[in-house]
């Protein structure tokens, strides 16, 4: 199963992870604190089962803050670099992983779009209008 890992890191690569397919699930979220968190329209998380995950370095570089009001949102970042690394779930249940901070593809599709109703009024599914530059 080895070549199922698939490798994640930050921009500096301080932080460096691997994850096990399957997902327990692998989503867009447009809340708004999702919002603030990363700067964009919306997160993209994949959770995983901690067994699933592996820390490959930079554990003690990572930088937690739990939202003191919310019931489990939290965020990671890396302190040299500041990008969002996954941390696990308060309840220690799951890991959540940054879809972005994966160096793999995942080899799945996001499957739902979380908070759809409280998304940001330039959030669209369908942005295939917009030209596409490099
Ligand atoms: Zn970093
Ligand atoms: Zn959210």
């Amino acid at each position: 199963m080895a070549d199922a890992m698939l490798q994640g890191s930050c921009l500096c690569k301080a932080v460096r992870y691997e994850i096990s397919p399957p997902f327990i699930r692998f989503t867009h979220c447009y809340c708004m604190r999702c919002r603030k968190a990363t700067g964009g329209v919306k997160s993209s998380n994949i959770s995983v089962p901690p067994e699933q995950f592996r820390w490959i370095s930079g554990e003690d570089v990572v930088s937690r803050w739990d939202m003191p009001e919310a019931r489990a949102f939290a965020i990671a970042v890396c302190t040299k670099c500041n990008c969002p690394v996954p941390r696990p779930t308060r309840d220690r249940q799951r890991m959540t992983v940054p879809a972005g901070s994966l160096d793999d593809e995942p080899g799945e599709q996001p499957s739902a779009h979380r908070y759809w109703n409280s998304r940001a009024g330039w959030a669209a599914t369908d942005e295939s209008h917009l030209p596409y530059e490099d």
